[in-house]
């Protein structure tokens, strides 16, 4: 599959330059980059393991629910369904911001 290895690696770049701009959530990413929404989870989770690789600072901003205002679990990229704490569904999604060669 040597066209679709070209095809994630040119997306991974792009990732990292469109996150580095500002806070993004995946439904935006899989839009503007045409990720199928089943992918755009482990794409991100390998482009953002490469970025802290490389020394970049990943960010990502929790989804939160607006209700009660549970935090839910950073590694969750995608947005959840419902809150598990009030059952609500009006949700934040997760932002995902990279700082390119941060001190801190
Ligand atoms: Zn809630």
């Amino acid at each position: 599959m040597f066209l679709d290895t070209n095809h994630t690696m040119t997306v991974r770049k792009d990732l990292l330059a469109v996150l580095s701009s500002q806070p993004r959530s995946v439904s935006w990413l899989a839009r503007e980059l045409g990720f199928r929404r089943g992918d755009v989870d482990e794409d991100l989770r390998h482009a953002l393991r490469s970025a802290r690789a490389a020394g970049h600072t990943v960010t990502v901003i929790p989804a939160r629910c607006r209700s009660c205002g549970f935090t839910f679990d950073e590694q969750k990229l995608s947005k959840p369904g419902k809150c598990p704490a009030c059952r609500g569904t009006r949700l934040y999604e997760p932002q995902i911001f990279i700082a390119p060669h941060a001190g801190a």
